[in-house]
């Protein structure tokens, strides 16, 4: 039996073993669907920890990996260089023109560490001292120490308090259809920015956002405004800023990045990972533009950046994201995501009418809500019903979403929200 071994042996990630069901082993994948040992289908409604974007065992990216496997699987890259991560340099630079600079690492968590370190030493190496970091209330940033000092509050760190770094939160105007306290709730936060920005504008190294939506603590959405007005209110105060991108890059909110959406205004460094590679290997960058880069330029070593990985720009995973870049052309990524996120305003709009559920809300490709009418047990029992039917959606704490890959059809993505909403709707009435 599979699971008695994994149990015997493996300690899984963000899961209490106490209480935990037995996990599903999975022994293939195709398109929007896993398959367990009995051959049971599951449809990925949460694209994999939202890493799978283009469909599970893409042919495209599996043969680009099997051809690069034969090539060139690995080299060191301090001293080396390789072609597929030169040529994924260049195509992630005419994504996101803004920047002139990538550097790579294996996943978001140190993608955002790789940004905090570059936006703290850029100032250390003009001799500048400026110690703080801020962020907003409820944001996800990964889990090494930097990133869960700069996510702190959302929800997930408390045994680590003492050991975090300290930064400054500021209120996050997480809003949905209907809301009728937003201009209320982004006026108090944009207040409460220039206040910050006023008193420790200029200790300040960097403010980083997770820009539209935030992911881990709840799927929370603001207004494309509300970051692109964050963004130029640091600007002008000189503050630098970073949008970690890691969840919304690659067309999950519509756009191909999320900043794609604030009038032309980026931020001072962009982190991407997950749908990189199209979920197929680990892999990350961090963007900055050449006026950061140049700040680490010295005859000495001692303003170099002292940041890498063991699998640094692994030629495999550089071969993947090229490939699954290749996909975005060839099957116009573009168009189903479009299509997708018009489905997901639609359902929607229909979900108004549960009421179980509260602050439904949605952006792009992304649909989120509530369930604030069940009882805990019978919420258990939802997500019990949900992955029997064959569907697998894992809410966060009460929030039910469905992030799909691209290739979901949208009768799969009907026929999903019609089994949710007759399960919430049996459960609201026993
Ligand atoms: C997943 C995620 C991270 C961390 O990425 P890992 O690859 O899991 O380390 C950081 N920031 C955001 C917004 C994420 O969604």
């Amino acid at each position: 039996m599979l699971v008695s071994r994994d149990k015997k042996n493996i300690w899984h990630p963000f899961t209490q073993h106490y209480i935990a069901d037995n996990p599903i082993v999975i022994t293939r994948a195709k398109g929007a669907s896993l398959f367990d040992e009995s051959g049971k289908e599951y449809i990925d409604l949460v694209s994999s920890w939202w890493v799978n974007i283009h469909g599970h065992a893409h042919p495209t990216i599996a043969q680009a990996i099997s051809e690069q496997a034969h090539k060139l699987e690995h080299v060191m890259f301090a001293g080396f260089t390789h072609e597929p991560a030169i040529r994924l340099a260049e195509a992630l630079l005419d994504i996101a023109p803004a920047y002139q600079k990538v550097f790579f690492t294996d996943n978001g968590s140190t993608a955002t560490e790789v940004a905090l370190k570059m936006a703290y030493q850029y100032w250390h190496n003009q001799g500048i001292k400026r110690q703080r970091f801020v962020a907003f209330e409820g944001a996800y940033h990964g889990d090494t120490f930097g990133a869960m000092a700069v996510g702190k509050t959302s929800g997930y760190y408390a045994p680590f308090f003492d050991l975090l770094l300290d930064v400054t939160f500021l209120p996050f105007p997480s809003t949905w259809l209907g809301d009728d306290t937003l201009e209320e709730k982004e006026e108090a936060a944009l207040k409460a920015l220039d206040q910050y920005l006023k008193t420790h504008g200029d200790e300040t190294a960097a403010l980083i956002i997770e820009p539209l939506v935030q992911g881990a603590s709840g799927m929370n959405m603001c207004r494309p405004s509300f970051t692109e007005a964050v963004f130029r209110k640091c600007k002008k105060a000189g503050v630098l800023t970073i949008a970690d991108e890691i969840m919304t890059g690659f067309g999950r909110t519509g756009t191909l990045l999320a900043c794609d959406q604030l009038n032309g205004i980026y931020p001072d460094f962009i982190c991407l990972s997950k749908g990189i590679t199209g979920g197929f290997l680990p892999l990350a960058v961090t963007l900055c533009r050449n006026s950061i880069y140049e700040a680490f330029l010295d005859a000495t070593y001692a303003k170099a950046l002292t940041h890498g990985h063991s699998y640094t720009a692994n030629p495999l995973a550089c071969a993947a994201a090229l490939a699954g870049l290749e996909i975005f052309e060839k099957e116009q990524t573009l168009d189903k995501i479009s299509a997708l996120s018009l489905a997901q305003s639609q359902h929607a709009n229909k979900l108004k009418n549960l009421k179980s559920i509260s602050r439904i809300r949605q952006q792009g490709t992304i649909l989120a809500f509530d369930v604030t009418g069940l009882s805990t047990q019978n919420f258990h029992k939802f997500k019990q019903m949900v992955i029997e039917s064959g569907l697998n959606i894992r809410p966060l704490g009460t929030t039910v979403y469905i992030l799909p890959p691209y290739c979901l059809t949208l009768e799969q993505l009907h026929q999903a929200y019609d089994r949710v909403i007759d399960y919430i709707s049996i459960l609201s009435e026993e």
